[in-house]
């Protein structure tokens, strides 16, 4: 407990002096010599830009925004670290869950508040009653499902869109279900219509897909060694079983005094487990995964994003995106595996990238409870370079 207690003490205490030095570094992703003035952007959405309490742009923000906004629009495959400002960077656009596209909506509707646009939710438990009237807003935010049924039903015409933008566009043009709704979506398009992926991460194999479907692209890309932040500080933890894993965590949840943290489990129903066990022990967590309604999706989201809970246990689904400010500490219940059990780099660097959000102090601790989860991990570390180290009660040290 009091070496956990030294590790979130030591490693979350962050300023704004702190976010200053970031700015002033070429290598941090919020360096920026730019301000948004320079931006092109206009009047109104400069007002509303800085309303939102944005001084200056991060380095995605100012590369990107002039070559989208210029007198030749382009497309682009634009790669970001998470949490470095990339929903500022655009502004119609397709997402791979419920809870992104709502949070990119709301986004929009703080930036375009001195503008008369108007923007339509996409997505699904939105809009009871409204849902075959036809749409007059100028941006559509929404998960490809109900975007193919708006087309599909005639709602709005899709050949009017300029610009088409894919969020987690690794994600969105790779898993089976979510590519081949947004290919269909983007036939439906005209072919001007400006079209724009964002991520951040790319697998190889993926960004030569994006390449093969977006003509003629600006590519903003990282190198390997610039994909994981350094604001995020990560740890594992050695636990014998499942049980031991469980105590580890109510001690985690016992000395977090900043902030707040996010749990990843490996399925539904160890997040299940894992609520419930939570709370037998009195505990105050939220529980959000793929089984629950919408309208319980948004519900539990919104309570964790005001605080009402410390502890968010949940799975993938809620890997990529999900901006809550005040996340200091992310847990990998379990080590991250794609669907062949080979440990998905991508999603764990999405999931860790809950915490650390632009420029903050994060911490990422991983439950090891075998050899093979022990390798699995090593190999996340060894891909993405970054040391993970042990927390080990006789080695305080390590931790400095
Ligand atoms: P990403 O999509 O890259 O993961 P977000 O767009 O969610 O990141 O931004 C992360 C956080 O940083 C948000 O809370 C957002 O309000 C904030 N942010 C974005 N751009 C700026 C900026 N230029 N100045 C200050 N804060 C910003």
């Amino acid at each position: 407990m009091s070496l956990l207690n030294k590790v979130l003490r030591s490693k979350l205490v962050s300023t704004t002096a702190d976010i200053e030095v970031q700015r002033q570094d070429p290598n941090s992703p919020l360096y920026s010599v730019k301000s948004f003035e320079e931006l092109n952007l206009a009047e109104a959405v400069l007002k509303g830009v800085y309303g939102m309490g944005f001084n200056t742009p991060s380095k995605i923000q100012e590369t990107a925004l002039p070559l989208l906004l210029g007198a030749k629009p382009s497309n682009m495959i634009a790669q970001s670290q998470s949490g470095t400002g990339k929903t500022a960077a655009f502004a119609l656009c397709l997402s791979p869950t419920l809870e992104l596209a709502q949070q990119t909506g709301k986004v929009c509707k703080q930036m375009s508040k001195f503008l008369d646009i108007k923007i339509a939710m996409a997505t699904r438990g939105e809009e009871h009653g409204r849902r075959r009237e036809k749409k007059v807003e100028q941006i559509i935010i929404g998960t490809p499902g109900t975007i193919l049924d708006w087309i599909r039903l005639k709602l709005f015409d899709p050949s009017k869109l300029g610009i088409f933008v894919l969020d987690e566009a690794d994600v969105m043009i790779d898993t089976q279900g979510h590519r081949d709704q947004s290919i269909k979506v983007h036939r439906h398009l005209k072919k001007s219509a400006q079209f724009l992926l964002f991520s951040a991460t790319y697998e190889d194999r993926v960004m030569k897909f994006a390449e093969s479907i977006v003509p003629n692209p600006v590519i903003i890309r990282l190198k390997r060694s610039e994909e994981s932040l350094s604001n995020i500080k990560q740890f594992y933890i050695r636990c014998q079983d499942r049980q031991e894993k469980f105590e580890a965590l109510s001690n985690i949840y016992g000395t977090i005094s900043i902030g707040q943290a996010m749990v990843f489990c490996h399925t539904k129903k160890s997040a299940q487990w894992l609520a419930m066990k939570m709370k037998e022990d009195g505990h105050a967590v939220a529980l959000l995964t793929g089984d629950n309604s919408p309208e319980e999706r948004m519900f539990v989201i919104d309570r964790y994003r005001s605080g009402k809970e410390k502890l968010l246990v949940t799975t993938n689904v809620c890997a990529r995106g999900i901006d809550v400010e005040q996340v200091s500490v992310v847990i990998n219940y379990d080590v991250p595996l794609d669907g062949r059990g080979i440990p998905d780099c991508e999603t764990y660097l999405h999931r860790i990238g809950r915490t650390g959000r632009f420029g903050k102090k994060g911490i990422a601790i991983n439950f090891v409870d075998s050899d093979r989860s022990f390798n699995n991990l090593k190999s996340i570390e060894k891909h993405f370079g970054r040391k993970i180290n042990q927390i080990i009660a006789d080695d305080p040290d390590q931790l400095e």
